[in-house]
């Protein structure tokens, strides 16, 4: 029996890698001229850059052990900083306001402290869910700044269910702690973050990758459900007994004839942010400061920052650093375009992380057109009556786009083991 696999990123090669292990017969096709999806990377001179940030907190016992085995990894305590209005507070944020001046702790704790009142289970959206935990002058200040640059929306226009344990709550004893001074505590949601030793996040998956049979440059336009065919951008047709699809649920529905209105809305209707990776490498080694680090000021292009060579120092020749920005856009929005934003993020970070023009050696600048689903109101609904088109026409869609959801690598990872359940 024959599986045609859509995509070699975590999901695909999960995917294949488990059907080949129990005697079946996949092949991958990727658009792309390497493997990895949004866990792959690209080097430039010697600096390593993964496509975003990228660690593993891998919490399956079978996936962590998988990980392990593939590539020996470094164990990183979560460690990261917020940059707010010139002030640099340990995150989370509200547990770590001893930096801020008098006048803005009193207002936040106060706000805090008057917070409104309700029980979860009435909260509406996301803006009414960050008043309740954190108060009105931090949620305006913070998380509500944060929401426009990472998800390209406001608060109040996402639903709560995808928050699960990504944001810390606090306790009053917690927040007034950290207002005096900064607290030792880890309150991220993961007490680790792994990363691979050598060779870039996509690490994680080389043992399940080698041997498997991968056909690169292999972009999918069309499937034709009765025929059971898939046709490619270079003119070739593939047969299938099988498919597997981890490509974008919008793209899969541009590639099926004769599709419902009512799928097409529904498509039509999913959202998700699309980004810039700004890639910096240096002549110094000492540029990189902080793993990883959030930014709240909207007049400065990037919602994250990270430092590769401080992931893996693989990831940077000797005796230098190097940085990569993300700028994520709603992909329903304006993007600006690439050499504005180029500009304004190196400026931005000059002044941010002190280096200069001439310690720059490396500076690159690439687009991302699928980053993270946006949970609208409206998503739950949609992402079913897409996904079960898609099953009725043989599509097995799983992955990270393929279940349209705030999929983790080692869920992607998961998302492929259970193709064939
Ligand atoms: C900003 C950001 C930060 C992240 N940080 C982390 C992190 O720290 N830790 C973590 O575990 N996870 C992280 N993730 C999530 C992680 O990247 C994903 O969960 C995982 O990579 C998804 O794998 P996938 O195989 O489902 O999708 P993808 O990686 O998107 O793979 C899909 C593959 O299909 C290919 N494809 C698409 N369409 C076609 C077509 N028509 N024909 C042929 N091939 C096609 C694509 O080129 C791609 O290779 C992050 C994601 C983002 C966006």
């Amino acid at each position: 029996m024959k599986t045609v696999v859509i995509g070699s990123g975590a999901a695909g090669i999960s995917a294949a890698y488990h059907l080949k292990k129990k005697g079946g017969n996949p092949v991958v096709f990727e658009q792309d001229a390497d493997w990895g999806g949004l866990c792959g990377n690209f080097t430039i001179d010697g600096f390593r850059f993964d496509r975003f940030v990228h660690f593993t907190f891998a919490d399956d016992p079978y996936i962590a052990d998988l990980f392990a085995k593939s590539s020996p990894l470094y164990a990183h305590p979560p460690v990261s900083y917020n940059y707010w209005r010139g002030y640099w507070l340990k995150h989370p944020a509200q547990n770590n306001l001893a930096p801020l001046p008098v006048e803005e702790k009193v207002k936040i704790i106060d706000s805090f402290v008057n917070r409104p009142k309700k029980d979860v289970s009435e909260i509406k959206n996301y803006a009414e869910w960050l008043r309740v935990q954190y108060g009105d002058y931090f949620a305006e200040n913070f998380p509500f700044a944060y929401t426009r640059k990472y998800w390209g929306k406001e608060a109040a226009e996402l639903e709560t269910k995808w928050v699960g344990n990504r944001l810390h709550v606090s306790p009053l004893p917690e927040v007034l702690r950290g207002a005096f001074e900064e607290q030792k505590e880890n309150f991220y949601y993961t007490k680790f973050m792994n990363y691979p030793k050598k060779g870039g996040f996509r690490s994680i998956l080389d043992d399940c990758r080698k041997g498997l049979d991968i056909r690169f440059n292999k972009r999918a336009v069309k499937i034709d459900p009765a025929a059971k065919k898939v046709f490619f951008e270079d003119e070739t047709t593939e047969s299938y007994d099988e498919l597997i699809s981890t490509a974008p649920l919008p793209e899969v529905v541009k590639m099926l004839d004769n599709v419902p209105a009512e799928v097409k809305k529904a498509a039509e209707n999913l959202h998700w942010t699309c980004g810039y990776q700004v890639s910096l490498g240096f002549n110094r080694h000492d540029v990189a400061k902080h793993l990883w680090f959030y930014i709240y000021d909207e007049d400065v292009p990037p919602a994250r920052v990270y430092s590769p060579n401080l992931k893996s120092p693989d990831n940077a020749p000797d005796g230098c650093s190097s940085l990569q920005a993300e700028i994520f856009f709603a992909n329903d929005a304006a993007i600006p375009d690439k050499a504005e934003i180029l500009e304004k993020t190196v400026e931005k970070l000059k002044h941010l992380c002190g280096f200069d023009d001439k310690d720059i050696v490396v500076k690159d600048i690439r687009f991302e057109k699928y980053g993270n689903i946006i949970f609208t109101p409206d998503i739950y609904e949609n992402r079913k009556i897409v996904r079960d088109f898609l099953t009725a026409n043989g599509v097995n869609s799983v992955g990270r786009f393929g279940e349209w959801d705030y999929y983790w690598s080692h869920q992607a990872f998961k998302s492929g083991i259970n193709a064939d359940k």
